[in-house]
């Protein structure tokens, strides 16, 4: 099925999304977001809603499924055409100039493209032990959705990263025991938070891996060694959080003809891509010096934006600001 046009479709339904989409229609631009996962929000709405963010201007604090809905209320006004669980595959120019999306459920046709389509569809690294899978969702998390479900529970967690780290604090509070090992000897995090995670009650254990999982239904032990030992620990656990990293893929947005170096998109100082009228911000573009924030990627995606519009409407001035507006 065919769509109205829009003059901007915004790719991916993250952060930077969502403040593009207020932005937009704040200068009178029409829009639409496809977004594959159900919910928009992005890597905060689907790796840590519970997480506390405190690098986002304005907010000293704010946990990430918070600022999603700060982020939607603000674009609630401008939300014209949100289209979630389908995956932009196609991108096909029109001979008028613009874009046809298509997703597979429908096709959308568009004057320009913001692509924001973070690390693309991320799958999480799974555990390579054969048992692993059977425990999927029944023991095996690779997320907190909801905190509450941890509530009293011994959990372990994996990982070394920022995630794992985060996910150890942030359970620390609400389970009865928060066990996290580590195979190196070193955290890959935040320094402020190892030092964080060090004074708190988790129990840390460096240089040690799951050597097996047992349970019948659902988990209920992991057996844990130390790697330059061997020795071996059982641990009766009722959940394991697996932090071990995404792998990031781009998927189709590999083949639609764009510069890339990496996995990222190479942009110019205006948010444009080397096709016209493609334009991208947030996670997925690189430019030197680029810094991987949701504040860089709020900056980012308003030059983006107003760079559609100047491509929609070479006459547009220099967008105005907010109290310029009529609110
Ligand atoms: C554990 C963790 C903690 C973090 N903590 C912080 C922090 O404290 N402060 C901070 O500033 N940053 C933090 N970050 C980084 C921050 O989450 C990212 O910088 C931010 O999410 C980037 O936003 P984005 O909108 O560019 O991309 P994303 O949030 O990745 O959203 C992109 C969206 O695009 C969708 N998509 C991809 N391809 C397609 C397609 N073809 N069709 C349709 N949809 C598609 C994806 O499903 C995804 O929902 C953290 C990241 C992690 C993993």
């Amino acid at each position: 099925m065919q769509h109205a046009t829009v003059d901007v479709t915004f790719v991916g339904g993250g952060p930077v999304a969502l403040y593009g989409l207020f932005y937009a229609g704040m200068l009178g631009l029409s829009t639409r977001v496809i977004e594959s996962l159900p919910e928009l929000g992005g890597q905060l709405t689907a790796l840590y809603p519970e997480k506390k963010i405190y690098d986002v201007p304005g907010f000293p604090s704010v946990l990430a499924r918070d600022l999603v809905a700060q982020l939607r209320q603000q674009a609630s006004r401008f939300l014209q055409d949100v289209r979630t669980g389908e995956t932009v595959q196609h991108l096909r120019p029109l001979a008028d100039g613009g874009y046809l999306l298509q997703t597979g459920v429908g096709e959308y046709p568009s004057r320009t493209v913001i692509i924001t389509s973070g690390a693309g569809a991320f799958t999480p690294r799974k555990l390579q032990l054969p048992e692993a899978e059977q425990f999927e969702g029944r023991g095996i998390q690779y997320t907190v959705s909801r905190l509450e479900d941890f509530r009293n529970r011994s959990v372990l967690v994996v990982g070394g990263g920022d995630s794992a780290v985060d996910w150890a604090l942030t359970l620390q509070p609400v389970a009865a025991r928060v066990t996290l090992i580590h195979r190196r000897g070193q955290f890959r995090a935040a320094w402020e938070s190892v030092q964080q995670l060090l004074n708190s009650g988790v129990d840390v254990r460096l240089y040690h891996e799951i050597k097996r999982l047992e349970g019948g239904e659902r988990l209920e032990a992991a057996v844990i060694y130390d790697n330059r030992s061997g020795e071996e620990c059982r641990l009766p656990v009722d959940e394991i959080v697996l932090a071990l990293g995404y792998v990031p893929n781009l998927g189709p947005i590999r083949s639609w003809g764009l510069e890339l170096e990496g996995d990222s998109i190479v942009v110019r100082s205006d948010m444009s891509t080397n096709l016209p009228g493609i334009f991208a911000a947030g996670d997925v573009v690189t430019y030197p010096g680029k810094v991987k924030l949701i504040a860089t990627g709020f900056g980012e995606v308003a030059t983006a934006v107003a760079s559609a519009r100047r491509f929609v409407n070479p006459a547009a001035r220099t967008p105005v600001h907010s109290s310029s507006l009529k609110w």
